[in-house]
Parts: structure tokens; sequence; C-alpha cells
């Protein structure tokens, strides 16, 4: 293997101990402790085991944890009024509406009435909007994308005038990831299902996301040598050799690309444990502020 590997479950592990630190140190100082509601609406099993995930990740950083859980047939009124219910408590710093909701809610409508103050999953349109923007920031970065970014810091990657390639375009990683890599000054293709040639534009990667949801679709010839390569995919494969029957593998041909590339994530091990690690982060940011806006209040 020629390529470093990029250590999510290590990087992840060193946040969330950061974290950990810093909601004792706000519990002590302000008697505030950060909270997390997350909203399961149906039973969709894959939902509910990254809902019980995620609280379980709260738990462990000293983050209490709220799970809402509704029903398949909940209305789109009743639930945007648990959101503004959730809005509404000083106890929950960050709302989380797990995707994707039934076929009858109108998902852009929920996300939007999410307080912009608790959107811990960066979805609300005003800071997709912000991150769109010259000059301006949106309050929360959805935790996936700022895991990408995270990881790449880590890797001493030079931003600057790189050529990134984004592959997807989706509102949950694709977008936000090219976004954010535009702010940091690389030059940036996006790639979706209509791009031609498609290994010749990742041929000219720098630096490489591959996020589509195809089972190690990017070959090893695709990669630029030393290029860094951050795999979001995560695909499940049938691998009669485990217990299970099948595993997970990314979008990228880990085997080739590792010997290839300068710097590469395992799947798993690699984004996935990062996406946890920022939700948190970004829980605790919301929780900071609501003591920063308490100051405001009491001296004004
Ligand atoms: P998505 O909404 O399905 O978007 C996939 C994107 O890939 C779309 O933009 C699509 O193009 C593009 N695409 C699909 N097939 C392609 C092809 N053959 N060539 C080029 N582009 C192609 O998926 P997503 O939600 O962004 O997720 C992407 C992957 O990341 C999935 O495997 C998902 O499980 C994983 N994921 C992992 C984490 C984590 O924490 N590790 C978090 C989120 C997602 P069009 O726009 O043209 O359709």
């Amino acid at each position: 293997m020629t390529a470093t590997l990029i250590d999510g479950k290590e990087i992840a592990a060193r946040i969330r101990g950061e974290i950990a630190a810093q909601v004792k140190d706000l519990e002590a100082k302000h008697g505030i402790r950060p909270g997390l509601a997350a909203v399961l609406v149906g039973e969709n099993p894959a939902s509910q085991q990254y809902v019980r995930m995620k609280r379980k990740a709260c738990e462990e950083v000293g983050i209490q944890s709220f799970g809402i859980e509704l029903p398949a047939d909940t209305s789109q009124d009743k639930l945007e009024a648990m959101v503004s219910e959730l809005n509404a408590r000083p106890d929950v710093h960050g709302i989380l509406v797990q995707l994707p909701l039934p076929s009858h809610l109108d998902e852009a409508r929920v996300l939007a009435a999410v307080s912009l103050e608790k959107d811990v999953d960066g979805f609300h349109p005003t800071n997709i909007g912000r991150l769109a923007q010259k000059g301006r920031n949106p309050l929360f970065v959805s935790a996936t994308p700022a895991g990408v970014m995270r990881l790449l810091e880590e890797t001493g990657v030079k931003f600057e005038g790189a050529n990134a390639v984004v592959l997807g375009r989706s509102n949950i990683v694709g977008m936000p990831v090219a976004l954010l890599l535009v702010k940091r000054d690389c030059t940036v293709s996006i790639c979706h299902s209509r791009t031609r040639d498609l290994p010749e534009v990742v041929r000219r990667a720098d630096i490489l996301i591959a996020a589509i949801g195809r089972a190690r679709m990017v070959k090893g010839d695709w990669i630029k040598p030393g290029a860094v390569v951050i795999d979001v995919g995560t695909n499940k494969i049938d691998d009669p050799t485990t217990k299970s029957g099948s595993r997970t593998v990314g979008d990228v041909d880990f085997e080739a690309a590792k010997e290839v590339a300068g710097a590469i994530t395992p799947v798993p091990g690699g984004v996935g444990p990062m996406t946890i690690a920022m939700l948190l982060s970004n829980t605790l940011k919301s929780a900071k502020m609501s003591v920063a806006e308490k100051a405001t209040i009491k001296g004004s």
C-alpha cells in the first residue's frame, strides 16, 4: 500500500473526546447541558438504527438526547407542530428530522420549519443558501460534508488552486461538499449521472470526493497518482465469507486505489464515524450560542 490511510475512526474518537470535555465545562460554568432531539417518523429499520446510533453517541459525550417517535401516518401539520414545540424548548439545542420522511410528507417544508439556531443538520434552506454565497457562512454545516472537510484538513492537503472533483450532487453530500471546497479556493468539478467520460474528469482530481452510492465504481486507474481520496459511499455487497453474508464497501475500488492515491479513507471507518462526531459538534456549538445569546439579553 502506498497511500496513507485516513483513519476516520481515530479522528472521530479524538473529536468526541474534545466534545465530552467541552460539554462538562459548559455545564460546570453555565449550568447548561446540550440537548439534541431526534424526530423519527415511521418504522424504517435503517432510520431507526441511525437514530439509535446518534442517541447513543450523544449520551457517550454527555449530550442529552430526546427521541421523538411518530407514527408513519403522521400529518404534515402534526409534524410541523412538533418541530415548533422543539424550537421553543430551552433544553433542546439541536433538532434533527431523520430522513427520508414517508412520501406523503413535504420534506422541504419540514426542514424549513426547524429554527435556524437549532438546525444542527444544516439542511435549512437559509443555511444552504449561506453556504453558496461569497463572504457568508452558514450557522451549521451538515454533518457528512463537515466530516469530509475535517478529514481533508487532517491530511494537510493544499486546498488553494487544487483540482477537486466531487462525484454526486445530492443536497446532503455532493452539493454542500462542492460548495465547501469552493470556499477553500479549490477549482471544483461536480459530476453526476449525466457526466460524460467520468474517468477522464476523475483523472484530473488532486482531491476526489466520491458520493454516488455505486459499489467500487471508481477504478484504480481513474485516480491521479498522489491524489487525496475521500470515499463517502456505503454500499452493501454479497460476501459469503462473512457471517451475515454481506459487507459494506465504498464507491471506490479501495484495493486498487490505495496503490495510486496519496491518502485514502477506508469504508467502513472513514467518513461514517465523522458524520456522527460532527453532529455532536454542531449540537455543542448551538448550546454555546444559546449561552452567548443569554449573556447578550442580560447585558442589553
Ligand atoms: P443520492 O442522493 O442517491 O445521490 C447520488 C448522486 O450520485 C447523484 O447526484 C447521482 O446523479 C450521482 N450518480 C449516481 N450514479 C452515478 C453514476 N453512475 N455516475 C455518476 N454519478 C452518479 O446519494 P447521497 O445521499 O448523496 O449518498 C451517496 C452515497 O453516500 C451513498 O452510498 C450513501 O449511502 C453514502 N452516504 C454516507 C454517509 C456517511 O455518513 N458515511 C452519509 C450520507 C451518505 P444524478 O444527480 O444525476 O442522479
